[in-house]
C-alpha cells in the first residue's frame, strides 16, 4: 500500500537535503515576504535581495520581527497577497491593543493540514483512531488547525470544543474515543469530573493517547495526566504566528519536541544580545517560515524559552528536537490557555473606581487547577456594614478581567495597605503554580 508522505518522512530526509530544501525554500519564502507592504519597505532600506541565500547560516543577516511589529503593521501589513487569495484569518488569545492576526491562503492551509497529520502521527496516532478535540474552535488555533491535522490523518474527528466536561464525558463513551487534544490544566478538572460521576478513565473509556499542550507544563503534570488517564501524553507546541499547532511535536519516544525544519527555520539566541546560543543551551526560540505564501514571516521573536537537544533521536527523524518550553522572555503569562499581560487587568482595575491601585496577581495551583488569583484592594468603608455588597463587587470585577482576558480569576478584594510593596518597582504576579513559570 502506498505510504503518506509522513510515513515516508522519517526514511525520506537526510540532514543535507533537508538543509538544502531549507535555502531554497528560504528563498522562495524572501520573495513571497517582499510582496508585503512591510517586509518590503524593510528589505528595500536594509538592500535585502531574495534569491541570494546561499547557506541557512546567512538567515542571520535579516532583521528580527516581533510581535509589536504585528501590531503595528495590523491588520494587512504583513500580507503578501491579494485578499481575494487569503481564505482564513486566526488570531491570537487576549492580547492589549491591535490582536496578532494571521492570514492563510489555500496553499497554506493545506500544508498546515500535513503538518499536523505529521505530528499526531508522529504521535503514534493512526487512522483508526477516534479523536476528540477539547478545544475551542474559531479564531483560536487549537480547534480547526486539529481538526484538519486530524481528518488528513484520516482518524474519526468528533470536533467537541472547549469545556462541558460531562458532555466530554459522554462523547468519549459514546463513541469510543481512543485520543482526545485538550490544554493541560483541564484535564485536572475533568478527572475531578469522571470522579464525580464515579467513572475511571482507565477503565471506563478507550482513551491511550492525550495530546497535551497550548500552555506551559511541566514533567510531573504529564506524568500526571499520564496517571490519571492511563494514557501517553504527549507535549504539543505551536503559536499563531506560526500557524497555530503543528510547529514542533513529541514523538512516541517522549524525549524532546521535534520541531519541523522543512517548515520553520529556527534559532536559539540569547534573548539580551540576540546572538546565537550552543545548542543544549537555553535562549528564545526564533523561527522564520519556510512554507507560508500569504503571510511570510522572517525570524519571528517568539519569546519562548528552550534549548535544542543535542542529539539524534532513537526515532530516526532529521528534525530537531526542542526542549519543553521552561518561560518566556516576556511578562505575559498564559492561564487556562489565554495569554494575559499584566497590565490588561491593570487596565481593567483601574477604570473602576472603588478600587485603588495596589492589586496583585497570584498565579496558583489549587486542587489541581491553575487559577489567576487577583488581590485587589477597595476602599475600607466597603468591610463594614454589608459584605453582601463586597461580594457583588467582586463578581463584577470578575466578569469584567473575564472579558478582556478570556481567563476567569478569583478575586480576592482586600482592605487597602494588605498587599505588601516592595522597594522599587512594583511587582504584579507573582507565579506560584506547581507547574509554573517561576
Ligand atoms: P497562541 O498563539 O495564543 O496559541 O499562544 C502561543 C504560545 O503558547 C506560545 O508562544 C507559547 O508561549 C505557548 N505554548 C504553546 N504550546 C506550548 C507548549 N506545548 N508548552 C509551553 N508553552 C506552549
Ligand atoms: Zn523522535
Amino acid at each position: 500500500m502506498k505510504k503518506t508522505y509522513w510515513e515516508e518522512e522519517l526514511e525520506g530526509f537526510n540532514r543535507e537535503s533537508l538543509e538544502n530544501l531549507q535555502v531554497e525554500r528560504l528563498n522562495k519564502t524572501l520573495g513571497n515576504a517582499m510582496r508585503s507592504p512591510y517586509y518590503k519597505k524593510l528589505f528595500k532600506a536594509k538592500g535585502i535581495k531574495p534569491g541570494t541565500i546561499k547557506s541557512v547560516a546567512q538567515i542571520r543577516d535579516l532583521p528580527f520581527t516581533t510581535k509589536q511589529d504585528l501590531r503595528d503593521n495590523f491588520p494587512y501589513g504583513f500580507l503578501s497577497l491579494p485578499k481575494k487569495e487569503i481564505i482564513r484569518l486566526h488570531s491570537s488569545s487576549g492580547t492589549t491593543g491591535n490582536p496578532t492576526v494571521i492570514f492563510h491562503n489555500r496553499h497554506d492551509i493545506n500544508s498546515w493540514a500535513n503538518l499536523m497529520a505529521r505530528s499526531l502521527f508522529c504521535a503514534g496516532v493512526r487512522d483508526t483512531d477516534v479523536f476528540q478535540n477539547i478545544s475551542g474552535y474559531g479564531l483560536f488555533t487549537g480547534g480547526l488547525g486539529f481538526q484538519y491535522g486530524i481528518e488528513r490523518l484520516g482518524c474519526l474527528s468528533i470536533p467537541a470544543g472547549a469545556g462541558n466536561s460531562l458532555r466530554q464525558i459522554k462523547l468519549m463513551q459514546d463513541y469510543g474515543t481512543t485520543v482526545a487534544h485538550a490544554i493541560p490544566s483541564y484535564l485536572g478538572r475533568l478527572y475531578e469530573v469522571f470522579e464525580q460521576q464515579n467513572l475511571d478513565p482507565k477503565k471506563d473509556t478507550l482513551l491511550h493517547t492525550l495530546v497535551i499542550g497550548a500552555e506551559p507544563h511541566t514533567e510531573e503534570q504529564r506524568l500526571r495526566i499520564e496517571e490519571m488517564f492511563g494514557v501517553k501524553a504527549y507535549n504539543s507546541y505551536g503559536l499563531s504566528e506560526m500557524n497555530g499547532p503543528g510547529v514542533a511535536f513529541e514523538c512516541t519516544y517522549q524525549n524532546g519536541l521535534h520541531i519541523w525544519e522543512d517548515a520553520f527555520l529556527i534559532e536559539i539566541v540569547n534573548p539580551d544580545t540576540l546572538e546565537p546560543v550552543p545548542d543544549g543551551e537555553y535562549g528564545e526560540l526564533v523561527m522564520t517560515t519556510l512554507d507560508r505564501e500569504a503571510m511570510p514571516i522572517i525570524r519571528y521573536r517568539t519569546r519562548d524559552i528552550t534549548r535544542i537537544i543535542p542529539g539524534e533521536c532513537k526515532c530516526g527523524r532529521v528534525h530537531r528536537r526542542i526542549d519543553r518550553i521552561v518561560g518566556r522572555s516576556d511578562d505575559m503569562f498564559i492561564i487556562k490557555g489565554c495569554n494575559v499581560f499584566p497590565m490588561q487587568i491593570e487596565g481593567v482595575l483601574l477604570k473602576i473606581p472603588e478600587v485603588n491601585t495596589n492589586y496583585l496577581i497570584n498565579l496558583e495551583t489549587i486542587n489541581g487547577i491553575d487559577e489567576m488569583v487577583v488581590n485587589v484592594e477597595v476602599n475600607k468603608e466597603w468591610f463594614t456594614g454589608d459584605l453582601r455588597k463586597l461580594d457583588l463587587l467582586a463578581k463584577q470585577i470578575t466578569a469584567k478581567i473575564r472579558d478582556e482576558v478570556l481567563a476567569k480569576p478569583i478575586v480576592k478584594l482586600v482592605e487597602p495597605g494588605t498587599i505588601p510593596q516592595p522597594e522599587g518597582k512594583a511587582v504584579r504576579v507573582k507565579d506560584k503554580r506547581n507547574n509554573g513559570l517561576k
